[in-house]
């Protein structure tokens, strides 16, 4: 009886919402509860597939404060003008059909020794696992002159809704010739080739409205970055002297951005008056994931590659951009197939459920320019001590156009498909 009487200890405004949740137990019968923090790919996916596949032996309720969840995965699309704002955005209405009780609210806190999360409110809901996928948060500090209280004037547009409307708005209403920075971040960060397809689709935009005497710099805080190779060919390929891509051995530092007066400046150059300023600062593990003491001094959850369990908590799975996730990046795809292991080991652990050793998955697709999109993958598996790549794969730069097309083809088939996944 002591196992349900913990169970909640609600706050006013939230019972009415999780009621059903508190209906009486009957001894000895109380299913297992699992509780997911977050309900982006990595949270949504454990929980549908939870309750799903325990076929209602497991309680299973998602917190979440978003209504409507905006994906930034193919947000550069939105920004290139190929897809709408409406077509990124998705309700959890169907998750409840698999068995799921989605509470709109905000986890404040993780009790670990009493096994509850707290709700903004107050409210306190139990649980025997509990899956955090909160993603990341981003370091305000980390570029100078640069704070929260900038975000409106110099938008990041790395968390998903507002900002991405707010970017596009912006980019829209650059005047031909006009300067734009990207300041792209430090590893590790989500999407490590988002930055340079957000710089392509910026490109195609200027291109499609005849903006071509404007120019993109992208002050980046890193040596290299991923499918560099593509890309930089993509970029002389479709448009020639619009983008330049500085690393710091040629800019010198990124020393202030001042966001009244428009001005980046760098240890090589001062960029001053620039029509658009896009900041993506460094990240970290969502704030619930840090304070519950789940991440470790890089700011980011260690888990253990066999099952996506925290280093921190046998209780606790971290899934997702929040993660020190070996070789694999911080994608959706990633996030969404961490999201299957971890499912597969909870029902395992409450549920005697068979398991298999864990397999991960991931492609992360960029477009270019329209029928111009290129691909970077691999399989993964436990090993070493971390999720260690076993085969990789990526797109080459003497594909044909047919190819670039397929690729492309693929990246809009695999959205639809994962999408579908997640929230249907
Ligand atoms: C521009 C851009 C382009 C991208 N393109 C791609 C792509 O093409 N392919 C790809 O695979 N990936 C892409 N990504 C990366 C992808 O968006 C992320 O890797 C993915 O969203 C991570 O999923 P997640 O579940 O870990 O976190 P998130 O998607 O961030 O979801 C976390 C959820 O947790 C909720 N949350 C946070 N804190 C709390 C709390 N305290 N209580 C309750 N809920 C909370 C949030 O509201 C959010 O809904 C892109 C990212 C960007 C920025």
């Amino acid at each position: 009886m002591s196992i349900r009487r913990r169970d909640f200890v609600l706050g006013a405004s939230t019972a009415a919402g999780l009621a059903t949740l508190a209906a009486p137990a009957v001894l000895g019968q109380a299913k297992p509860k699992v509780l997911v923090i977050g309900g982006g790919p990595g949270g949504a996916t454990a929980a549908k597939y939870i309750a799903r596949d325990s076929q209602g032996a497991i309680e299973v309720t998602l917190i979440e404060p978003l209504r409507s969840y905006t994906t930034c995965f193919h947000s550069n699309l939105y920004l290139g003008g190929f897809r709408s704002f409406e077509s990124i955005t998705h309700g959890y209405d169907k998750l409840a059909g698999h068995g799921v009780k989605v509470v709109h609210a905000a986890a404040s806190a993780i009790d670990r020794d009493k096994k509850q999360a707290v709700l903004a409110d107050g409210a306190r809901v139990a649980y025997d696992r509990a899956v955090v996928a909160p993603g990341i948060d981003l370091k305000y500090d980390s570029v100078p002159g640069w704070g929260r209280e900038h975000e409106k004037t110099m938008p990041h547009a790395w968390k998903p809704g507002e900002q991405t409307s707010l970017l596009k708005a912006r980019l829209d209403a650059v005047p031909d010739g006009g300067v734009i920075v990207v300041v792209a971040p430090p590893n590790p960060y989500r999407c490590p080739p988002g930055p340079y397809e957000r710089v392509s689709m910026m490109a195609h935009a200027l291109k499609q409205s005849g903006r071509t005497r404007c120019k993109i710099f992208v002050v980046d805080a890193k040596d290299s970055f991923s499918k560099q190779g593509l890309f930089q060919q993509g970029w002389e390929r479709h448009y020639p002297g619009l983008v330049e891509w500085q690393g710091p051995k040629t800019h010198e530092g990124l020393k202030s951005v001042d966001p009244a007066a428009g001005t980046v400046a760098t240890g090589f150059e001062t960029y001053r008056n620039c029509a658009l300023v896009n900041v993506i600062p460094a990240q970290m593990a969502g704030q619930i994931a840090r304070d519950a003491g789940l991440a470790n001094q890089t700011g980011f959850c260690p888990i253990k590659p066999e099952s996506m369990q925290s280093a921190m908590d046998a209780n606790i799975y971290v899934l997702g951009d929040a993660t020190i996730a070996g070789d694999m990046p911080k994608s959706c795809f990633a996030a969404n197939s961490q999201a299957k292991v971890a499912a597969l080991m909870i029902r395992g652990e409450l549920q005697h459920a068979r398991t298999f050793p864990a397999r991960y998955n991931n492609t992360c697709w960029s477009l270019i320019e329209a029928d111009d999109a290129v691909k970077v993958g691999g399989r993964y598996e436990a090993k070493d001590g971390k999720i260690a790549a076993v085969e990789t794969f990526v797109s080459k730069t003497d594909e044909t156009p047919e190819t670039r097309k397929q690729t492309q083809a693929e990246n809009m088939g695999w959205y639809a498909g994962i999408t579908a996944d997640i929230f249907g």
